[in-house]
């Protein structure tokens, strides 16, 4: 665990610009919604392929199974197909804009579902029947054919169907998307931060520590020294993330994550993580602060 080593040390003063970039202690992280022209093309080119090759695919797969369940796992794919490419060439070229995500995922959407459209009288008539619906009116005909006289599903029911395909696909593919770039994002040194898990544990706080636990949630850091340490191993305890910048290691970001373990019906542990806050920037002395404090002996803590 070498990352945050202190020789990567670079306190190269910030830029009037880049200081205006820096969170306050307590506040949270936003993207600053920057976004690089070669990022964005290269996402569309690729995002735009894979959909029209996703939709294809999949209208080729629903045509061929009936079953509803597959369906939705087909759709999920079809989503992951979207949303996947368009999310990791963003973490790779450093588009940190959800909007533009949402943008680019829109558009790809419409594009698997329209090849989807385009491709369903092919693969749904007989060999001498198929055709592709390129026009958009060629599309209208078939979607009212459908309505009038469709095979599995037709009328008003059809519809609803294919407005919650659309709705899923949407929803879905900006979700795998977006999920790509959830790490904060040093604009001083224009990387992505580095997560670590754990860098601190707590027991849950008591009900008399209500009043602690709503300044810590106010981004009263210091208040964390007024909790209990516990074990790692312990059933139940809170949980410190954190995200940070790996060349500056100035630009940090902290969660705080209520673990319980609980047996489920069949006797094994489960373990149920809840959010408390995420993401909030802190700074060195905060963060040196809690790690202290959270302190338990090494051997429970070390895995
Ligand atoms: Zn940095």
């Amino acid at each position: 665990m070498n990352e945050f080593r202190q020789s990567e040390l670079q306190l190269n003063g910030p830029s009037p610009d880049q200081d205006l970039l820096r969170f306050r202690s307590g506040q949270k992280y936003k993207h600053s919604g920057r976004a690089p022209l070669f990022g964005l093309v290269a996402a569309a080119i690729v995002g735009f392929a894979c959909a029209a090759i996703g939709g294809i695919g999949y209208c080729y797969c629903i045509t061929k199974l009936h079953l509803a369940l597959v369906e939705i796992v087909l759709l999920v794919g079809l989503s992951l197909t979207i949303g996947l490419p368009i999310g990791l060439i963003a973490f790779k070229f450093k588009i940190r804009s959800d909007l533009h995500l949402l943008g680019l995922t829109i558009a790809a959407g419409t594009i698997a579902i329209y090849f989807e459209w385009a491709f369903h009288p092919y693969f749904a008539l007989g060999e001498k029947h198929r055709y592709i619906a390129w026009a958009p009116s060629d599309i209208w005909f078939w979607m009212k054919l459908l309505f009038a006289k469709g095979g599995e599903f037709s009328g008003w029911y059809a519809v609803a169907i294919w407005v919650a395909e659309i709705l899923l696909v949407y929803l879905l593919g900006l979700g795998f998307a977006i999920i790509q770039i959830e790490n904060p994002f040093c604009e001083r040194c224009e990387c992505w931060t580095e997560r670590r898990d754990g860098v601190a544990v707590f027991a849950q706080p008591q009900i008399d520590h209500t009043d602690v636990f709503v300044r810590i949630e106010d981004g009263d850091f210091a208040a964390f020294q007024e909790l209990q340490t516990v074990s790692r191993k312990a059933q139940s305890y809170l949980r410190v993330d954190m995200d940070m910048c790996p060349k500056c290691l100035q630009t940090c970001f902290v969660s705080l994550v209520s673990v319980d373990h609980k047996a489920n019906d069949k006797g094994e542990l489960e373990k149920n993580e809840t959010k408390f806050f995420s993401q909030l920037a802190i700074d060195q002395d905060e963060l040196a602060t809690i790690i202290a404090a959270g302190k338990v002996d090494q051997f429970s803590s070390r895995r």
